[in-house]
């Protein structure tokens, strides 16, 4: 049975901490967070986040880079859904394609040509971020 290891090994390059948009974090997410920071939800809200749809996520610095981004991620062990299930996202299910995309960002994928146990490795995944969180 295929593992996530047999698709990608991270590298830690940062890119995927770089640009605007991916880390929404939900109540439960800015709770936990907020909790490792020593702060309150509100100052998390207000210092860390910026709001897209009407929904919050993490800020971008100057940089252009994900404002937990310092060499690593300084949240690792609280960090939200989208990094944490990264890179086996449900558009991979909803269009393979996105492999492809994925890939040209992200230089830890390991591209085995198996789409089917990839989408079993991406079920995998959310199956078990559901199940911990
Ligand atoms: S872009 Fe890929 S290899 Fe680089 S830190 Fe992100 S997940 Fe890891
Ligand atoms: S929370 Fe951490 S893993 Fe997620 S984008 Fe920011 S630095 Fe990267």
């Amino acid at each position: 049975m295929a593992k996530p290891s047999d698709f990608f090994e991270c590298q830690k390059c940062g890119e995927c901490c770089k640009g605007y948009g991916g880390a929404f974090v939900d109540d439960n997410e800015i709770e936990r967070i907020s909790r490792h920071l020593g702060i309150d939800p509100e100052r998390f809200l207000r210092d860390y986040c910026d709001w897209s749809g009407g929904r919050p996520l993490i800020k971008a610095v100057e940089s252009g880079c994900c404002i937990f981004w310092n060499k690593l991620c300084v949240i690792h062990e609280v960090k939200p859904r989208m990094c944490r299930i990264w890179p086996f996202i449900e558009s991979i299910l909803v269009d393979p394609s996105n492999w492809a995309i994925i890939k040209s960002m992200c230089p830890g994928i390991r591209d085995n040509g198996n789409m089917d146990d990839l989408a079993e490795c991406v079920k995998g995944v959310l199956a078990e971020y559901d199940q911990k969180y």
